[in-house]
């Protein structure tokens, strides 16, 4: 089955997402648990969560996706920043874990001078008190981040070496996005088949759990993170054909984060189902 979303707004509730993915084709969705920004998490309404079980079950949905918000910084240089990233992880992955199939996505941090070395056993320490709890979800994920300022998690290395100190080794895994991991130098236009072999070698496929579809607004290697519209950018259509239908990867979910509202991401995901290959 083709699992395919994209980007949603949690504001009318999470019943609504799932309606509202229906509405333009989707099975699944991604979503922010709180205002991205930051600041203060709405508790769930359990009649809601309920609702949204019984439309994921009767319409054939894949795994929903919970982005961690942009401000967490485990790996900040001061200590404040990092105690709210500490707090905001904890809840997110406690509300995450409430919520039917759904996996936890959040952008490992920046080192800010400190140097990736610093940043690595800072994020690792915020992951595993995080996921000191029961239920969170399934699959906490790293994102593979394309190395704007001093983003960590830009190489597979580095990805690797968080997941080396992470506790619970069964529960943590990675997002691929693809416009970072292009941004980042991985050339999954000219050779996809070897940038997935340099991610199992280092990470493991086992570990990648979802995908970030988005095309590219700059070129290979240039570590800006402006996302483009499917098709229309660096890494192009045939690209995605390819990224979609690789047996490596097409049967784990896929979320649009492109520069669109509904309609444009409704066109964009009909798109995609004409060019997936059963
Ligand atoms: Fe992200
Ligand atoms: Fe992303
Ligand atoms: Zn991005």
């Amino acid at each position: 089955m083709f699992i395919i979303g994209c980007h949603l707004s949690v504001s009318k509730g999470y019943l609504a997402m799932g309606k509202e993915a229906t509405s333009i084709g989707a099975n699944t969705f991604q979503f922010f648990p709180r205002n991205p920004r930051g600041g203060a998490s709405k508790p769930l309404v359990p009649e809601d969560v309920e609702g949204l079980r019984a439309w994921m079950d009767a319409h054939q949905f894949g795994p929903i996706l919970c982005h961690g918000a942009y401000t967490m910084n485990g790996a900040a240089a001061r200590e404040e920043t990092r105690d709210f990233a500490r707090r905001a992880i904890r809840e997110d992955l406690a509300k995450a874990g409430q919520l039917p199939r759904c996996l936890y996505n959040f952008h490992p941090g920046a080192h800010v001078k400190q140097g990736v070395e610093a940043a690595v056993p800072l994020i690792a320490d915020m992951v595993n008190q995080a996921m000191d709890q029961d239920p969170i979800p399934q699959y906490v994920l790293l994102e593979t981040m394309a190395g704007k300022g001093t983003e960590v998690g830009r190489t597979f290395e580095e990805l690797a070496a968080i997941i080396e100190r992470v506790e619970r080794k069964d529960r943590i895994g990675v997002c691929l996005d693809t416009c970072h991991v292009y941004d980042g130098g991985y050339d999954i236009v000219g050779d996809l088949d070897g940038v997935l072999a340099a991610f199992d070698e280092v990470i493991g496929l086992d570990r990648l759990h979802a995908v970030h579809l988005n095309d590219d607004k700059n070129p290979l290697g240039s570590h800006k993170d402006r996302h483009e519209k499917i098709g229309e950018g660096t890494i192009g259509l045939d690209a995605m054909a390819a990224i979609i239908n690789h047996p490596k990867l097409r049967n784990l979910p896929f979320y649009l984060e492109t520069p669109n509202e509904l309609p444009g991401y409704a066109a964009e995901i009909a798109l995609l189902k004409s060019l997936r290959k059963e």
